[in-house]
């Protein structure tokens, strides 16, 4: 658990006896006395308070409950609020305290986690603030399930951590985070009254359903003058673009029936098939979708691979369907394969080189695709045009 008083804040531990001892006494936002901890040096590792020191309970250790009239000289929990401006500045995994209104929400998400098999849920919020910027915020387990942001509230969180993915970077609730909602303090009214003049309309770094313009927005001629993907790393951009067709044959293949592989297997006849990346036989099989679509933009055209989740959202259906409609309903196959054709999406796709028969080739990967929104995309362009003027001025 970690503690705050009018100085400071440290994290408490408490071991086997005294954590049966203690922690159906101790609850979220009480004040106690406490007497008789050990102090070590911080295990900076675990710990990303602000000290030095942390606190162990020994066998010694007394802990009681402060009555209200004890704790009239015990503030509220210190926040080292920065804007959110400066996370893209901030190390992965480092700690921030931030406020900022909730200016979307996203649905809740069920999945397994891959270590350790449990169910979790989470949801992504987008908050803004003042320094005209947007990040997202993921909340966990009940946290995520009770969250109700479509009364834009706002939001203060203590401890959150940085997570840098594909070189963007959001905020995530973690072990000993703090969330409040709507607090009680004067940077939430302001928050709020900048917020209900509009002050956020022109805030667009962040799209909701994941895509964002923190990794760049080009053209798909960009993308080929500038050799994206002809290096050894994966190159990832965004691209506005039409899907102008789907290719219907081979868009779907037997893959490993293990949850997190999603290899081509290997069909030995006899009614095993084999994935060679697991090194395991069995005698079943799922179906998977790679779909082949060509898009275009105003500059040039290019072909993109979905895969699984994403195929299914291009398709606007689940992977069974698809399978069974290519097998038995050519009318509704077909259906299924030009619906999507003159629908724009923004596409996070991901560049890389691969070596084919001798031959180098530059693939590229739907990493996601969001629904184009004309009048988001206006706002961003009016934020570019302002940026450039004010850059032609200077
Ligand atoms: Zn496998």
């Amino acid at each position: 658990m970690n503690l705050f008083d009018k100085s400071g804040e440290i994290r408490v531990t408490a071991f086997k006896d005294q954590c049966d001892k203690f922690h159906r006494l101790i609850d979220d936002g009480n004040v106690y006395f406490i007497t008789n901890g050990c102090i070590k040096p911080a295990n900076k590792q675990y710990s990303q308070l602000k000290n030095d020191y942390e606190m162990t309970f020994t066998g010694e250790t007394m802990v009681q409950l402060c009555d209200e009239d004890d704790n009239g000289g015990i503030p509220e929990i210190k926040f080292d609020l920065i804007p959110i401006s400066q996370v893209s500045n901030m190390e992965n995994k480092e700690a921030v305290d931030t406020i900022g209104i909730c200016k979307e929400v996203g649905e809740l998400q069920t999945f397994t986690s891959r270590t350790t098999n449990k169910e979790l849920k989470k949801r992504e919020l987008t908050l803004v603030d003042m320094s005209n910027a947007a990040v997202t915020l993921t909340l966990w387990g009940d946290e995520a399930v009770n969250f109700d942001g479509h009364v834009q509230p706002v939001i203060l969180v203590k401890g959150s951590h940085v997570n840098e993915f594909n070189g963007e970077k959001s905020l995530n609730m973690s072990w000993g985070s703090i969330l409040k909602i709507n607090p009680d303090i004067p940077e939430a009214h302001r928050l709020r009254v900048w917020f209900d003049n509009g002050g956020a309309d022109n805030i667009v770094s962040v799209w909701r359903g994941g895509a964002s313009f923190s990794s760049e927005l080009i053209t798909l001629k960009d993308a080929y003058l500038r050799n994206l993907g002809s290096g050894d790393r994966l190159n990832y951009f965004q691209c506005i673009a039409i899907v102008q067709n789907v290719i219907q044959p081979n868009s779907f293949y037997k893959a490993c029936p293990q949850m997190y592989c999603n290899k081509k297997v290997v069909d030995e006849g006899d009614g095993q098939y084999r994935c060679e990346p697991c090194g395991t036989v069995s005698p079943n099989f799922k179906y998977f979708l790679r779909v082949k679509i060509k898009i275009s933009d105003y500059t040039s055209d290019r072909e993109v691979i979905c895969f699984g989740k994403i195929a299914e959202q291009l398709l606007r259906h689940t992977t069974d369907e698809v399978v069974e409609a290519s097998e038995n309903d050519p009318d509704r196959a077909l259906k299924i394969f030009t619906d999507p054709n003159y629908t724009s999406y923004i596409f996070k796709l991901s560049c890389k080189k691969i070596v084919y028969e001798g031959n180098v080739m530059n693939t590229l990967t739907a990493q996601s695709m969001t629904p184009f929104n004309c009048k988001e995309y206006n706002k961003y362009l009016i934020k570019e045009i302002n940026r450039m003027q004010n850059i032609a001025a200077s």
